[in-house]
């Protein structure tokens, strides 16, 4: 008989929620947004492709605390217990760990998470009798085909070496089945996700999605990524739906490709995706906007040239001035056609001055985004670009950035006029020829 696996999504005693999926599977904790646990509806999927009775208890979307949820355990109670764990969340998740531990003394427990490489003998030390290093979704469900081994650390790409590479990341994301969405309460989120890629061939030295995902673009085809954007659509009719490719618009052709198969199988529902600026142009947000796309976001990080080229964002200080001369036309241009704009900003960076943050400042108010987003610099494990400034620093340099994104947001929150809504319709009517 196949083991009973409950895979959990565990909660935090404190008033910030974990969002394990934050930060490409880092983790935050986050008092407001919160991402769909896609890797564990990613990992039931490919555990109940392999014959394991699968379920998911998601205490962070349905607001239930430890005690709670060890209950809802007893119940069933499961073989094995899988918990989705992150180094940004390691508090929320040793906590819920070693109270499961006391609850099911004898039931195997099992760490999960890509995020946790830099985590792991905490883990253990807090009860799980399992770590599974590196991408969980396709290793689990290929270790539980046999006997469960010595309680320890465990690594995907022994389990499963041909497709992982030496730091446990997925060679080829197209293996990956779809999510198991049904086992997940996903409305709770508002939203469903899709990853068209993995990982980045960039170099910023900020940078945790490349630690988390790895060195090299990986992109699923564009025929799977269409496909599966539309099987949401009518299996699940989301709201929207969330590209977290961090560089979804990096290839150009792959872009274009899905984004002609998305007009001719008619997709309709409104989606979201992240890039860098400079890899959107005026046709391709064009095409976008006439399938539906609402918002892109845009990592900026600062204004200051200097900065942008010590952040290895751009090569040299010059190289900055047309990175950001090309972001304030993107940024127009997704306006001009109905595209909505997230520019984010970071604060709190390695020698990061006022006056820096003010030149920042000025560039948004000037770019006129929809919203501005700063974000204090969170030092991830093997970041190259060293360690964050005290808190009380970063707070003072967030002050005249949140100034602007208090603006932004109060513009954007207006009732569009009578003139600005019929330009939006007629903006709307003349993308119908591009779809
Ligand atoms: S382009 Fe984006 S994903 Fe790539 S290294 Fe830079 S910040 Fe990271």
């Amino acid at each position: 008989m196949p083991p009973t696996l409950l895979l959990l999504n565990a909660p935090s005693a404190a008033a910030t929620l974990p969002n394990r999926e934050g930060t490409a599977t880092f983790g935050t904790l986050s008092t407001g947004f919160l991402y769909p646990p896609h890797t564990l509806a990613t990992t039931a999927a490919s555990c109940r492709d392999r014959g394991i009775d699968v379920s998911v208890l998601d205490a962070v979307a349905t607001r239930l605390d430890i005690d709670t949820c060890i209950a809802r355990l007893r119940h069933l109670p499961p073989d094995i217990i899988g918990v989705l764990s992150s180094w940004g969340t390691l508090d929320a998740d040793r906590t819920a760990i070693a109270a499961i531990r006391r609850a099911f003394p004898h039931t195997p427990l099992i760490a999960l998470g890509a995020g946790i490489r830099y985590s792991a003998d905490e883990l253990l030390i807090a009860g799980a009798t399992h770590v599974l290093l590196g991408d969980p979704e396709l290793a689990l469900a290929e270790m539980l085909q046999q006997p469960l081994p010595s309680p320890g650390l465990l690594r995907v790409r022994d389990i499963l070496p041909q497709a992982h590479n030496h730091a446990g990341l997925l060679r080829h994301p197209q293996q990956l089945p779809r999510p198991a969405w049904e086992l997940v309460p996903w409305q709770k989120y508002g939203f469903l996700t899709v990853f068209g890629s993995r990982g980045c061939d960039e170099r910023c030295k900020y940078c945790a999605y490349v630690v988390a995902h790895g060195h090299s673009y990986r992109p699923r085809p564009s025929a799977a990524v269409a496909d599966e954007m539309l099987w949401l659509q009518q299996t699940y009719q989301p709201a929207r739906i969330m590209l977290r490719d961090p560089v979804f618009a990096v290839d150009r052709t792959h872009t274009m490709q899905l984004l002609k198969m998305l007009r001719q199988a008619d997709f309709h529902t409104p989606w979201e995706c992240e890039s860098r600026p400079e890899h959107f142009d005026t046709d391709m947000l064009k095409k976008m906007a006439a399938t539906g796309c609402t918002v892109i976001k845009l990592g900026i990080e600062s204004a200051d040239p200097q900065q942008l080229a010590s952040l290895g964002r751009v090569l040299s200080a010059n190289e900055a001035a047309h990175y950001l001369a090309y972001t304030r036309r993107v940024v127009a241009d997704a306006s001009r056609f109905g595209i909505r704009t997230r520019a984010f900003v970071m604060v709190g960076l390695p020698g990061q001055t006022l006056a820096q943050v003010q030149v920042t400042a000025d560039y948004l108010r000037q770019l006129q985004p929809t919203f501005v987003h700063a974000r204090p610099y969170v030092a991830y494990p093997h970041i190259p670009l060293g360690p964050a400034q005290p808190d009380a620093a970063t707070r003072k340099l967030l002050t005249p950035l949140q100034t602007v994104a208090d603006e932004r947001h109060a513009i954007a929150q207006r009732r569009p006029g009578i003139l600005q809504r019929l330009r939006l319709r007629l903006v709307r009517l003349w993308l119908r020829q591009f779809a």
